[in-house]
């Protein structure tokens, strides 16, 4: 076994490249990218070159010390054969990632969706550490979660297992992006939230999130929190409805699956720990009492590098 990985986490808005110590799953060194307008998979390609590129430059180290490459990639994945099937974020359709960068650096390479190299690193190195049974759960652009039974990540049939963002909470509900109705994350996500802050702004109710809003920006995680902190009213009711929401999923889950362990993590539950409290304490009331005195919550441990450090095992 060779002393390094590297582990690449390619979502909607960067590409963060790290290279880590196999032995303890820290990150020595990483180079980040925006991705702007620069989409489709030429582009998205060329910054990964580039972006492994940088890392040898940077922290000296042969490739020879290198065991593998793994991908993580916001989209559907075909993990057998490397490919990214479909990434709309990227602009990336039947992208054959393994062969490219196999040939450019004679690496093996592997490839994962984000969400399960996230949940792999948390559970190998973060706060999943030690425990066998959990269902890691993201929430940001949209709600992703994977779950983990005897240490082993569930996949199902079709290997898309795990789709919390898509449990209908509402027969009638909202329009989700995956064209049915009603899904949790039309309601949860931070881009729900987002919507209905904007919705409300522009009927004219006011806010003090407007201070921090630009002209032509969208909304922060950040930008919520600063919001809640100053007690406002229109921002405090769309976070609590989301939560409300996101709440009555987690009950869904726990009853359903039974974990000892649920690890909340993404942009909004990091920068909103009033969103987190009020959801955890919320789902705990609504599931059944017998799995409510086992169930245990915590957040994220390796943050921004969940992913990368993820993929960097995605040889194991
Ligand atoms: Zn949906």
């Amino acid at each position: 076994m060779k002393k390094y990985s590297i582990g690449i986490d390619l979502g909607g808005t960067k590409i963060l490249t790290a290279l880590v110590d196999r032995s303890s799953g820290k990150v020595v060194h990483f180079v980040k990218k925006k991705i702007k307008q620069e989409k489709g998979a030429e582009n998205i390609i060329n910054k990964m070159i580039c972006s492994i590129n940088e890392l040898f430059d940077e922290c000296k180290v042969d490739i020879k010390e290198v065991q593998a490459l793994g991908v993580a990639a916001a989209g559907q994945i075909d993990r057998t054969h490397g490919i990214i099937l479909g990434a709309p974020n990227l602009e990336c359709f039947d992208l054959n990632i393994r062969e490219i960068l196999e040939g450019e650096f004679n690496l093996p390479v592997y490839l994962a969706n984000d969400v399960e190299a996230a949940t792999l690193g948390e559970l190998k190195f973060g706060a999943g550490k030690g425990v066998d049974d959990l269902v890691c759960v993201f929430v940001g652009t949209g709600v992703g979660s994977c779950i983990v039974k005897d240490g082993k990540i569930i996949r199902g049939a079709t290997g898309t297992a795990g789709e919390i963002g898509h449990i209908i909470v509402d027969l009638n509900g909202r329009q989700c992006g995956c064209g049915a109705h009603g899904c949790l994350e039309a309601y949860a996500s931070r881009s729900a939230i987002e919507k209905r802050i904007e919705g409300s702004l522009k009927k004219g109710r006011h806010s003090v999130i407007l201070d921090y809003l630009e002209e032509g920006k969208s909304i922060t995680s950040s930008m919520i929190r600063k919001s809640i902190e100053r007690g406002d009213e229109l921002v405090t009711h769309c976070v609590d409805e989301a939560s409300e929401y996101l709440s009555g999923g987690l009950a869904s889950v726990i009853n359903l699956i039974n974990p000892k362990l649920i690890i909340l993590g993404g942009g909004l539950i990091e920068a909103v720990d009033y969103f987190y409290q009020k959801t955890v304490k919320d789902a705990k009331l609504k599931c059944l009492p017998v799995p409510a005195t086992k169930i245990e919550f915590k957040k994220t441990a390796l943050g921004d590098f969940s992913g990368v450090i993820g993929a960097a095992y995605l040889d194991e």
